[in-house]
């Protein structure tokens, strides 16, 4: 064998382990994401994110040219918006950063609203909606959170519930997870946030009792969001 030969079987040798290994983490990579599917996928989303324990996201349900759910001249981007104010309110006068993806009636894309709550490295994200039904008599409040159901983001859901309760204007419809329409799938905020996060249907719109309890318990609304999203930093950054 001369020496150029030589040279080379050395280069390919080298090459050869690295080549595998690189492969070898690819495989890794691709059957992580077909096993674990949307686990995964949030699991990496939320991965080397530290977030600052005083500032919260609150995020006001569609806006703009999206209305979301209406009955008649009445708007969810309105009610929204009305609570949503509130909240930040209360949580500021208790020293917290309130972070908003819109304070008033403007589009904001779900993408956006996601890196808004990022970039502000917000240690919890909420997402406030208006449910809306075909059946009029539907009722109550409830929370939808990530499917892979993730320990901090269920108790958020669970603590604003809970405060809810405490109320007894509306009915706990409770939890749940993943997506209305496909329990595969999850809502954008839910999966492209890297804070916990739940999205917080807030009575029906399309019940006239759900919009009139609305109307006159919006302050005590607000107040039950606001405790629920407290009690969740502490139990969080309790040591
Ligand atoms: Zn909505």
């Amino acid at each position: 064998m001369n020496k150029k030969r030589v040279k080379k079987n050395n280069r390919k040798s080298f090459l050869f382990p690295i080549t595998a290994l690189f492969s070898l983490a690819i495989c890794i990579v691709f059957a992580l994401l077909f096993v674990g599917g949307e686990e995964t996928i949030y699991y990496l989303t939320q991965m080397n994110f530290i977030p600052d324990k005083k500032t919260v996201c609150i995020d006001p349900g569609h806006g703009g040219t999206s209305s979301g759910a209406t009955l008649g001249s009445r708007y969810e981007k309105d009610d929204t918006l009305r609570l949503s104010l509130l909240v930040r309110d209360i949580l500021k006068d208790r020293g917290y950063t309130v972070v908003m993806t819109r304070d008033d009636d403007s589009d904001v894309s779900l993408e956006d609203r996601c890196k808004i709550a990022n970039k502000e490295r917000a240690s919890l994200f909420v997402s406030i909606h208006r449910n809306s039904s075909s059946s009029p008599s539907a009722t109550g409040v409830e929370m939808w959170v990530h499917s892979a159901k993730p320990t901090d983001d269920t108790l958020l859901a669970q603590n604003i519930l809970d405060c809810f309760d405490t109320l007894d204007i509306m009915k706990n419809r409770g939890i749940y997870s993943g997506y209305r329409d496909g329990a595969d799938l999850n809502y954008y905020i839910n999966r492209h946030t890297k804070m916990p996060s739940v999205l917080a249907e807030i009575g029906f719109i399309s019940n006239k009792t759900d919009n009139k309890k609305y109307d006159e318990n919006i302050e005590e609304y607000a107040k039950a969001i606001a405790d629920g999203i407290e009690m969740t930093l502490k139990e969080m950054y309790s040591e």
